[in-house]
């Protein structure tokens, strides 16, 4: 048992997490009950996913992320598989933008897949409906992520339908995150590495 196999009210009928334990590692828990760092697996991670799995923190509990949500997701969007988790962000969309929330796409796996058709043909739905999209990555564990909006970057390309002038900006844009700097998390209910 993972992370999100608990119930939800939006959840996406009969899809589990299964194997995929991508959320319990990548993401900084900050609660009363659990304290981790950023891209470091929670200690109650087992073999077969949560090993306190009945007495989980709430956090673990109430979170899951958008292929679990979203049916258009199919069974390769699982985030263990694609490798890119994709989740609803509120924050990184430019004032004045109309719609909310974004739906981040944070690649962990190669970034190979972020030039394939699904994925680029996702992605044009997306801009097109004037959905915001980020691109984020991972930082170095105990650091947040990065991420870049991207609808104003594509809108162009997107309407061209040039996918060889998306890929050119996904890539680029890959490389001005990756050449950032990483914020530290801070944490208020304890150390992490206690
Ligand atoms: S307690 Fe740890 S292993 Fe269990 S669901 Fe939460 S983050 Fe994952
Ligand atoms: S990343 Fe998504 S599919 Fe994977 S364990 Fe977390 S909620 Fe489940």
């Amino acid at each position: 048992m993972t992370i999100s196999e608990s119930g939800g009210s939006d959840l996406v009928a009969d899809r589990e997490c299964g194997d995929c334990t991508v959320c319990c590692v990548l993401f900084p828990i900050d609660q009363p009950d659990l304290v981790k760092l950023s891209g470091v697996a929670c200690r109650h991670r087992g073999s077969t996913g949560c090993a306190i799995h009945p007495v989980r923190p709430n956090v673990c509990r109430d979170w899951f992320c958008g292929w679990r949500r979203l049916p258009m997701l199919d069974d390769a969007w699982r985030p263990d598989r694609s490798g890119i988790v994709v989740v609803f962000d509120d924050e990184g969309v430019p004032a004045g933008y109309p719609e909310r929330p974004a739906l981040k796409f944070i690649l962990i796996g190669d970034e190979r897949t972020l030039y394939t058709q699904a994925f680029l043909g996702y992605v044009a739905g997306l801009v097109d409906a004037r959905v915001p999209v980020l691109l984020a990555i991972p930082g170095p564990p105990g650091t947040f992520g990065a991420k870049a909006f991207m609808n104003s970057r594509l809108e162009a390309s997107v309407a061209r339908r040039d996918a060889g002038e998306m890929i050119r900006i996904a890539a680029d844009t890959l490389s001005i995150l990756r050449a950032g700097d990483f914020e530290q998390v801070g944490f208020s209910h304890g150390d992490p590495a206690a």
